[in-house]
């Protein structure tokens, strides 16, 4: 799936003992690699939480091809799609036209918590990057 593809180019969770010397990014790179972070946040269409399911049903009619002893076939799919938000649950139906626009938007929300672990971690990096920088400018 291209939709994922190409974000993972580097370590972030490296400690200052680590330091410069193992080719970590400089300052420059980390606030490229950011102004790049916030063009693809927003490229991003609509966004969901949640996962969508399958679910397969027997009803309550007589004779029914669900209840078949031999080969029961169940209805569905049923498309559900499940999510938490704000410390409350949801569950519900997808219509049949809604399941792949409600996909698109799931993997949308995905990628946009993706990006934003990764502009946060490069803020993080940043800060390590501008210490060293200026111990550096200090020290020589
Ligand atoms: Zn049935």
């Amino acid at each position: 799936m291209a939709f994922f593809a190409g974000n993972c180019f580097f370590p972030l969770t490296l400690s200052d003992s680590h330091d410069i010397a193992l080719g970590m990014l400089n300052v420059t790179q980390i606030q490229r690699r950011i102004a790049q972070l916030q063009r693809q946040l927003l490229e991003l269409g609509p966004v969901h939480p949640g996962s969508i399911s399958e679910q397969y049903n027997v009803c309550g009619q007589p004779g029914c091809r669900c209840k078949d002893a031999k080969n029961p076939q169940k209805h569905g799919p049923y498309y559900q799609l499940s999510f938490t938000w704000q410390g409350k649950s949801s569950t519900r139906f997808l219509r049949p036209e809604q399941v792949e626009p409600m996909r698109q938007k799931v993997a949308n929300y995905k990628r946009l918590r993706e990006l934003m672990n990764e502009w946060v971690s490069l803020g993080v990096e940043l800060e390590r990057a501008e210490r060293a920088r200026a111990k550096q400018q200090n020290g020589d």
